[in-house]
């Protein structure tokens, strides 16, 4: 079978030749270079089928069950069944998976529990904080009067002591637990207690490592948050969008967040895409694949500190890496470029101390295809390879398109 289908369909190629070019074109940059960006991964072949079926072409505004358009009696079921897949797999009361991504999940989240010009605490930008998480080019940063919490400059880990200080001083409506590049797990039960000594909620945001908690290899924020946010495409590996969870209480708060506050009507072809991810990620298969992408992020993150780089926090728990190349003569910036020309795909990010940038990169999507940690300890040295000038690019290319053929991320 073609993972594809509906991009090598004749149909496309016979009535749009251009863009079926463009498709098949992506689908090879994919396959013959290294996605080691932290958010990225590779949709099951059954995701993608869900994405690309007639379910997209219908108007569902509302929940199962009270809808404001007719014939939803099929994609109510598609959208019941991915409501109760993802309170099984992340012992929720309630979910909602109409978010149609991450940021509009945070959106929800805010526009459940907050009013405009709210206090709102959370992990400053400079230190791994998403957009929504008080961005001033970003809705949270106009809307609400967030305080932004760091990391100890020395060890790179959540600075508690700050937290909790500020909490007490900013008094603030929320606290916001998460971050786009915090290689280490949260402690939940922390952010609980300070956000009860002060009377506030809190939004746990897992956009992250959500796939890692739906496998068992990263703690449940579930119990301790009275919202968490996640995506359904970084780890967790399913279709492109958001998902909400919540206590009970919260439930009919979080819905009306969504639809009618922020959003229009939902997108059943990737609630059923959901569906199906939720439903693998609940296999011994997906929880062998979860604890693999952290073994495999622990000896990339080791290798790459043996080879030079300082990897911050000193390590890892998650798929998550951020690192400094300085100390090999180059600096984030650079390192991002010349990388990417060899074949290996990742980010910058910021650095917890100073102005320079790191690199961030993830384990999720080269787990995927198959690699294990024989095959992160050829990305080390193929990193330091390049980074520090030693490998010739054009050489490091052509072994990176030699190992990403050997784990073909889908079957041909
Ligand atoms: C990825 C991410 C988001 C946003 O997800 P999108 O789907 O890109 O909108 C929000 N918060 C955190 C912490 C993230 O990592």
């Amino acid at each position: 079978m073609t993972v594809t289908p509906a991009i090598e369909a004749d149909v496309l190629r016979r009535q749009d030749p251009e863009l079926a070019d463009i498709l098949l074109g992506e689908r090879e940059r994919q396959a013959t270079t290294l996605q080691l960006i932290a958010a990225e991964n590779f949709s099951s072949p059954a995701v993608l089928a869900a994405l690309g079926s007639p379910l997209a072409n219908k108007y569902a505004e509302g929940y199962p069950g009270a809808r404001h358009h007719g014939g939803c009696e099929i994609v109510d079921v598609a959208e019941r069944l991915a409501v109760e897949r993802a309170k099984a797999l992340f012992g929720a009361d309630h979910a909602n998976v109409q978010a149609h991504s991450g940021s509009s999940a945070v959106l929800a989240a805010y526009a459940a529990l907050l009013r405009p010009g709210d206090t709102v605490l959370a992990l400053g930008l400079p230190y791994g904080g998403h957009l929504t998480h008080g961005s001033p080019a970003n809705f949270s940063g106009r809307w609400f009067d967030f305080v932004g919490y760091g990391v100890e400059a020395e060890s790179g880990f959540v600075d508690h002591e700050q937290v909790r200080t500020l909490a007490h001083t900013r008094r603030p409506k929320a606290i916001v637990c998460g971050s786009i590049a915090y290689p280490r797990h949260l402690d939940y039960a922390f952010f609980r207690e300070v956000a009860d000594e002060v009377g506030a909620y809190l939004i746990a945001d897992a956009a992250h490592p959500l796939g890692l908690v739906a496998g068992g290899a990263a703690p449940n924020p579930v119990p301790y948050a009275d919202i968490v946010c996640g995506t359904t495409h970084k780890v967790l590996r399913g279709p492109r969008g958001g998902v909400i969870l919540c206590r009970a209480e919260l439930a009919e708060r979080v819905d009306r967040a969504v639809f009618p506050f922020t959003q229009g009507g939902a997108q059943m072809h990737t609630i059923a895409a959901k569906a199906v991810a939720f439903g693998e990620a609940a296999t011994p298969a997906f929880a062998a694949y979860a604890h693999q992408v952290v073994a495999n992020a622990r000896v990339l993150a080791a290798r790459l500190a043996a080879e030079g780089l300082v990897v911050t926090t000193g390590g890892t728990d998650t798929h998550l890496i951020t690192a400094d190349p300085a100390p090999l003569g180059v600096e984030g910036r650079a390192a991002r470029g010349r990388l990417a020309a060899a074949g290996l795909v990742l980010d910058c990010c910021a650095l917890p101390h100073g102005d320079a940038r790191g690199l961030r990169l993830g384990t999720a999507a080269i787990t995927t295809q198959g690699m294990g940690e024989a095959e992160m300890i050829r990305i080390a040295g193929l990193f330091a390879g390049v980074l520090r000038g030693v490998t010739d690019p054009s050489r490091a290319r052509e072994e990176v398109r030699e190992l990403a053929g050997g784990f073909p991320p889908y079957p041909a």
